[in-house]
């Protein structure tokens, strides 16, 4: 009996280990509640071993490159359009606390809400560490109501692990966001829908740096 539940136990832990290393590819559309379960994927951003830094080396070589030559880069629009009415009302569900809070569909803050999904699963698979504060969009953690609501972020620099500060404040911004996630070294970005261009190509590499590097990494490798 005993044997029986080890070998249970055995399973258990075989399958869980599995599941633990399954990496899929951030997809915008597809929901998903569970935002815990950090840690495990961090491993090789905290441990600074060898795959962390050939990683490293392979973002700043690209971001130096495409600084050099944008038209390195491909740029596309992909020719779709959503015909579906989007729903009037969106829920925010806050990673923090659990609230919900309704917000107008189309506006900043209804935006923010539907992507909350899609960023923390990202930013759990992404190779620079960066968290995101959604605070200032649930009515039970928000500190101050009467601020414009921002989307808060730190980076811990790609480099040398200094974290720094930095956020989103309008539409446009949040459209970039995808850009972080783009995998290296970058050969090309969909921009999207035609007419809803994310970035200039002279803009990408100064976009990224901004974001994975701190001020003074950023001048060591020549991206300010
Ligand atoms: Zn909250
Ligand atoms: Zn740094």
């Amino acid at each position: 009996m005993k044997k029986k539940a080890l070998l249970i136990a055995l399973a258990l832990a075989g399958s869980a280990t599995v599941s633990g290393q399954t990496s899929d590819q951030p997809e915008p559309g597809r929901e998903e509640k569970s935002i815990t379960n950090e840690g495990a994927d961090r491993s090789e951003l905290t441990d600074n071993g060898l795959s962390h830094e050939i990683d490293k080396t392979t973002i700043i070589d690209s971001l130096q490159a495409i600084r050099k030559d944008p038209a390195s880069v491909k740029f596309h629009s992909a020719m779709c359009y959503d015909m579906s009415m989007p729903p009037v009302d969106t829920t925010f569900i806050c990673p923090a606390c659990g609230e919900e809070t309704k917000y107008y569909a189309a506006s900043f803050m209804g935006k923010v809400a539907d992507l909350v999904p899609y960023l923390n699963r990202s930013f759990k698979q992404a190779k620079v560490k960066i968290d995101a504060d959604f605070s200032d969009f649930c009515s039970k953690c928000c500190k101050d109501a009467s601020k414009e609501p921002e989307l808060k972020f730190t980076t811990h620099c790609l480099d040398c692990g200094q974290t720094f500060d930095w956020k989103a404040t309008k539409f446009e911004e949040l459209d970039q966001l995808s850009l972080l996630f783009l995998s290296f070294p970058i050969t090309e970005v969909n921009q999207g829908q035609i007419g809803t261009e994310k970035i200039e190509p002279e803009k990408l590499s100064e976009y990224l740096s901004n974001r994975f590097l701190c001020p003074l990494c950023r001048d060591k490798h020549g991206l300010k």
